[in-house]
């Protein structure tokens, strides 16, 4: 008994100290479990419901609630290299008939791998999504309200301002570049061009500069007007200069259009940029000669009625050239128009339909950017 007695004690000691050593295992692997998990969460870049690790490409949705209308989801695909790098925003759709900038960043969705670039791209090809399923043209058919005019948005409004404040706080926010493509609606006749603006802070528009001229679009507009305000910035192109990062609008294709040429351009445009910001390798060649403009002159309809074109996209014309006319539903020219100045003709209304007000065509002012 006295034997047992002793056997048992050794035995229970034994069994203690088994005990204690299992726990404090399990309290190390518990740590590093977490840890681990901590850190693969922290190495997470997540956008919407797009959550992606390094060297990974994922698939998501900004949700927007319902509110005073219905809610909606904006497709997004965070593109992260196994590299570090900047974070650069593409965005297309707020216009969701201007196809060709949807399809392009479609192509950058399917063909961008992670394993080529250092940082993260964040894809946004389509934010309005009831304009391209409906087919309606300069605004969400929800609200009536176009999507690239209530920036930074509110999550009180209705669902443009709703999505305008998720994607300031989800993509603008967590960039450090952007690019936001646009192209001509279905009712436009566009040409491309890009946007240069300049907002006197020297460092941002010499790389905004750089970034436009790497876009390689060989028309440039230079625009010194655009807000100032982060909160009221209207543009998202705005929306993220206001928020100290740099960036650019491009805008290609016209009229429903989804031609080739227009859609490498952008896809072009994008990638060079990427090399420009050393997200890909190589060198980015800046457009050389670029045609600069720095006003633009808006002809537009006094009256009501069915247009005719006399101008094609991407024409000089002088001051004076007849732009186009309006006739009454008889026939009957009720008025002309002519340019008011020479410049290129950026864009000219693309279908008949016209009302007073209206625009029937922009003409760029050739100058020297300052
Ligand atoms: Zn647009």
């Amino acid at each position: 008994m006295k034997n047992d007695g002793v056997y048992s004690l050794a035995l229970r000691k034994l069994r203690g100290s088994v005990v204690q050593i299992l726990r404090r295992v399990l309290c190390v692997l518990l740590f590093i479990s977490t840890t681990m998990l901590a850190q693969t969460n922290a190495a997470k870049f997540t956008v919407g419901t797009a959550s992606a690790g390094p060297g990974e490409k994922v698939n998501g949705f900004i949700e927007v609630p319902a509110g005073a209308d219905a809610g909606t989801r904006i497709p997004v695909t965070v593109i992260r290299g196994s590299k570090p790098g900047p974070v650069l925003a593409l965005v297309s759709g707020a216009h969701g008939t201007e196809y060709t900038s949807i399809i392009a960043l479609e192509h950058v969705i399917q063909h961008l791998e992670p394993s080529e670039i250092s940082g993260t791209v964040i894809v946004v090809p389509l934010v309005n999504l009831e304009s391209f399923h409906q087919k309606v043209p300069h605004v969400n058919p929800v609200d009536r309200k176009s999507m690239n005019r209530f920036y930074p948005g509110k999550l009180d409004g209705t669902q443009t301002e709703r999505a305008a404040y998720l994607i300031t706080k989800d993509v603008v926010e967590k960039c450090d570049y952007l690019i936001d493509l646009h192209g001509g609606d279905l009712d436009e006749s566009l040409r491309p061009y890009s946007y240069w603006s300049k907002t006197g802070d020297v460092k941002m528009d010499a790389t905004t500069k750089a970034m436009v001229l790497a876009f390689g679009l060989d028309h440039i507009i230079v625009v010194t007007d655009r807000p100032r305000d982060p909160d009221a910035s209207r543009y998202l192109e705005s929306t993220a200069s206001t928020r100290g990062k740099p960036a650019i609008t491009a805008e290609a294709g016209y009229s429903g259009t989804v031609e080739t040429d227009d859609v490498n351009a952008l896809v072009a445009g994008c990638a060079n940029v990427m090399r420009y910001l050393k997200i890909l390798p190589g060198d980015a060649k800046p457009v050389e000669n670029p045609v600069w403009l720095t006003k633009v002159d808006t002809v537009s309809s006094d009256v009501d009625g069915i247009f005719y074109p006399l101008v094609k996209r991407g024409t000089y014309v002088e001051a004076g050239t007849k732009v186009g006319y309006v006739t009454d539903y008889f026939g009957k020219t009720i008025s002309e128009k002519s340019a008011p100045v020479a410049g290129v003709v950026l864009y000219v209304c693309g279908v008949p339909s016209m009302k007073k007000g209206e625009l029937m065509a922009n003409i760029g002012e050739v100058g020297k950017p300052e």
